[in-house]
């Protein structure tokens, strides 16, 4: 059968994620929906009820993700899986992550509309807790059901709150009874805003990115010598916040002086007691580095860390430093990101091959099977923020590759 005709319906893929967007919608058009919260609740409840109307085979975890299954001609060979989470940042956005699960509804439900058979079946996926803001770290979903992280020690995180990850999932009756591990996956395809201005600022509809940035993770703790700020002279102070502020400069100076592609930033700091009248004694300051060449990162964190330790000397601080988290750069799969390039080139949209800037579940997901990804452009290059936009013509246009190249990789052997 010639399926080359076929599209998805741009105004029903429209309608779903304006439908989610309503579930913890923001005043200033935003979402808050944070992991295993009510609204999380709420949206999993009508992604749920979306599923048992296309009569999907439903399975939960006990991680609490979603999978909905259509069957292939061809039971004894693995699925297509396709998706992303629905969980946001605190004042996100409408199109972070919900996107790519509503872009593989829209997939499935233009298979079922059209009454189209595929060899293989097709599995649309929600992962749990994919943005790591309540429960830190992210894509903790994704990384116990690909076996990368333990699924008692997810189970203890907790949130600021002090309430734990199983608690709040039992709360929300999301705990399934099927063990979050994983099964034999054909293809892993997720479908994402892009976060980043790059396909904006060249004319761009679809990115295909080779692949998903190392992203290196520190806690930096700085420790002074409070004092009253008027008798005490400038000389012989041990400010903890000075030497981080020369610390934070160099973490940010690090990707010019290192060269080559990279990113460093410090996005947390915490200062102590935080009072105009006594100096500073004791700050916590975040290091996120991420490149493309693992080694090259860890180069660079070896240079800053040797700066902060001069630093710290020199202010007559102390300093301890924790490596929090460590995720190697995901290398795609060379036919598959090639495949979605062809597909976006057939279908007449200006494609680009990428790099994944931000972490997603396909990191996880490439370890255990072919996986890609699918851009498509944010307005302004802004994510995670309650301004995030994309245009609906590209979400269409996204949805369509998705739809071709779940049909292309469902009726292969
Ligand atoms: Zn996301």
């Amino acid at each position: 059968m010639d399926f080359k005709g076929l599209r998805v319906n741009g105004k029903r893929l429209q309608d779903s994620v304006e439908e989610m967007a309503e579930i913890g919608a923001t005043p200033n058009g935003g979402m808050q929906r944070l992991a295993l919260s009510e609204e999380d609740k709420r949206a999993r409840d009508l992604f749920v009820r979306w599923l048992k109307a296309l009569n999907l085979e439903i399975i939960i975890d006990d991680m609490g993700n979603i999978f909905g299954n259509r069957p292939g001609r061809a039971p004894g060979l693995s699925p297509i899986m396709s998706g992303s989470h629905m969980d946001s940042q605190p004042k996100g956005g409408r199109f972070d992550g919900v996107l790519g699960v509503m872009g593989a509804l829209e997939v499935l439900r233009t298979l079922c509309e059209h009454d189209i058979e595929t060899e293989r079946s097709v599995t649309i996926v929600n992962w749990t807790n994919e943005e790591g803001s309540r429960f830190a770290p992210a894509m903790v979903g994704s990384g116990v059901w690909t076996g990368a992280l333990d699924r008692d020690w997810a189970y203890d995180r907790t949130d600021i709150n002090g309430r734990r990850f199983e608690d709040e999932l039992i709360r929300i009756s999301y705990q399934g009874s099927a063990p979050a591990r994983k099964w034999p996956v054909h293809v892993y395809y997720e479908y994402h805003i892009e976060q980043g201005p790059i396909l904006e600022s060249q004319g761009k509809t679809i990115g295909a990115p080779k692949g998903i940035l190392c992203l290196h993770w520190y806690d930096v703790y700085v420790e002074g010598e409070a004092n009253q700020v008027g008798p005490t002279p400038m000389a012989g102070r041990h400010d903890a916040l000075c030497a981080s502020a020369e610390m934070i400069l160099k973490v940010n100076e690090l990707p010019q002086r290192m060269g080559g592609n990279m990113v460093a930033t410090v996005g947390e700091i915490q200062n102590y007691p935080n009072s105009r009248n006594i100096i500073p004694d004791k700050v916590h300051f975040t290091v996120d580095i991420r490149s493309w060449d693992d080694g090259h990162a860890r180069k660079a964190w070896d240079m800053v860390r040797s700066d902060f330790e001069e630093i710290a000397a020199r202010r007559g601080c102390s300093i301890k430093i924790e490596e929090t988290w460590r995720v190697e750069h995901s290398p795609f799969d060379v036919k598959l990101v090639q495949r979605i390039l062809e597909i976006a080139e057939e279908l007449g949209y200006e494609s680009l091959h990428t790099v994944s800037g931000a972490g997603h579940d396909a990191s996880y997901m490439s370890r255990v099977c072919p996986t890609a990804m699918i851009f498509v452009p944010s307005i302004g290059g802004r994510s995670h923020v309650e301004v995030e936009d994309t245009a609906w013509e590209d979400c269409e246009a996204g949805a369509n590759v998705l739809l071709h190249a779940v049909l292309q990789s469902a009726n292969e052997e």
